[in-house]
């Protein structure tokens, strides 16, 4: 049986830049959506013990599995996103180490934002914006709809969420000014070195 992932934070605790009105819809309506559909999809079948990286990478690119995948990739995201950010007044940076290999792939920590950026505003639709690790690389890059660096074979280190669902409460259609408020106040550095 899959659970909703506990927030690591109060529900207010990203405010002004996520309400909690946000928080309550997106964890609690939303992603509880996507694990009460995934324990109706694989009650009785092989995936019911299985673990959601597991599901995922097993049901990718299988039609008559799409509804499997979509529920069991959203509900890791969602997981990956909540555990993406960090409350308003936490100190969070980027380790030495990982500001390097930043440095190293974009230039500057400020080049990265942009990229980041660059890349959120250019999904098309409802997707994913990652901070991923290739290799000894680092990319940031997108995902439609439910889909994830795992089934590219990447490692997710960092993810923020760009279906409107995720910032049109707080910020209507202002997508841009979303991303840039979460990269800059509540993005959690210390997950992001956690998945290296
Ligand atoms: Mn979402």
């Amino acid at each position: 049986m899959f659970l909703l992932p506990v927030l690591p934070y109060e529900k207010s605790a990203l405010e002004p830049f996520m309400s909690a009105k946000t928080l309550d819809f997106h964890h609690g309506k939303h992603n509880q959506a996507y694990v009460d559909n995934l324990n109706k999809l694989v009650a009785g079948t092989e995936f019911e013990t299985a673990t959601l990286e597991n599901i995922i990478v097993k049901t990718t690119g299988k039609e008559n599995q799409s509804a499997i995948f979509n529920n069991a990739a959203q509900a890791y995201n969602h997981d990956f996103f909540w555990k993406s950010l960090r409350p308003v007044g936490v100190v969070s940076e980027p380790s030495a180490k990982l500001l390097e290999r930043i440095n190293k792939y974009f230039g500057s920590l400020e080049n990265f934002f942009s990229e980041f950026k660059t890349v959120a505003l250019s999904q098309f639709g409802s997707g994913w914006v990652w901070l991923a690790e290739d290799g000894e690389e680092l990319k940031v890059i997108k995902t439609a709809n439910a889909d994830n660096p795992l089934t590219h074979n990447l490692k997710p280190v960092l993810a923020i969420d760009v279906w409107e669902h995720s910032y049109y409460l707080d910020y209507q259609n202002r997508r841009a000014d979303y991303i840039e408020a979460i990269l800059r106040n509540i993005l959690n550095w210390e997950f992001a070195q956690d998945n290296l």
